[in-house]
């Protein structure tokens, strides 16, 4: 099992080898990849049940559909199923199993420009579980902001941001992609660019 994070990757200790043989390396069309040069996705396999920490401010529940129907759209697809019924217990995102997004009252003092965190966690060439924090200690949020310049994160294009990495997309500085490494403060990117939707199709 290795782990994956949007802004590093981690290369936890694998307990076993995959007994499977490998197929041969692939492009990496935006995926991460498994040592092997695989990329890694959730493949076909049905749709990916995302939960919702008590955290999640219900306001912004809305944005999570909505980038998840961003998403879906280009995909031609149901690749979300967001669970509105919240999941309780501590904000301490862990391997469990379980998809599940968290609003972060907590977060690294070394790390507090980072706007949020996917963690992939996968087996051979296949997703098994992501977590995504989001970091609400250190910005604020917004989202359908009508007039002007905001000082504050569009939740919706982060949430974009987000998804694509529980895809298993990795960052992206060109072409305007939403998968950039950073997204500005009042930026309302909102909609895939034509290279987001190229690189998804890869492998939804
Ligand atoms: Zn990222």
């Amino acid at each position: 099992m290795w782990k994956w994070t949007g802004a590093a990757l981690l290369l936890s200790v694998a307990l076993f080898v995959q007994a499977c043989a490998p197929k041969a390396a692939e492009t990496d069309c935006g995926f991460v990849q498994n040592s092997y040069g695989e990329r890694v996705s959730w493949k076909n396999e049905g749709i990916i049940d995302l939960y919702i920490h008590d955290s999640f401010p219900n306001e912004y529940i809305p944005a999570l559909q909505s980038a998840a129907l961003t998403w879906e759209r280009s995909a031609g697809r149901r690749l979300f199923n967001i669970i509105t019924e919240k999941v309780g217990g501590e904000i301490a995102p862990h391997k469990d199993g379980k998809n599940v997004i968290y609003f972060m009252n907590t977060w690294e003092a070394n790390r507090s420009t980072e706007q949020a965190r996917t963690s992939i966690y996968w087996n051979g060439d296949q997703i098994a579980e992501a977590d995504i924090r989001v970091n609400a200690l250190n910005f604020g949020f917004y989202w359908k902001d009508s007039g002007g310049f905001n000082p504050n994160v569009n939740i919706e294009a982060l949430l974009l941001h987000e998804l694509g990495h529980v895809l298993g997309l990795k960052h992206k500085d060109s072409g305007g992609s939403v998968m950039a490494t950073y997204l500005p403060s009042g930026a309302n990117r909102i909609q895939l660019a034509s290279t987001d939707v190229s690189d998804l199709k890869c492998e939804y």
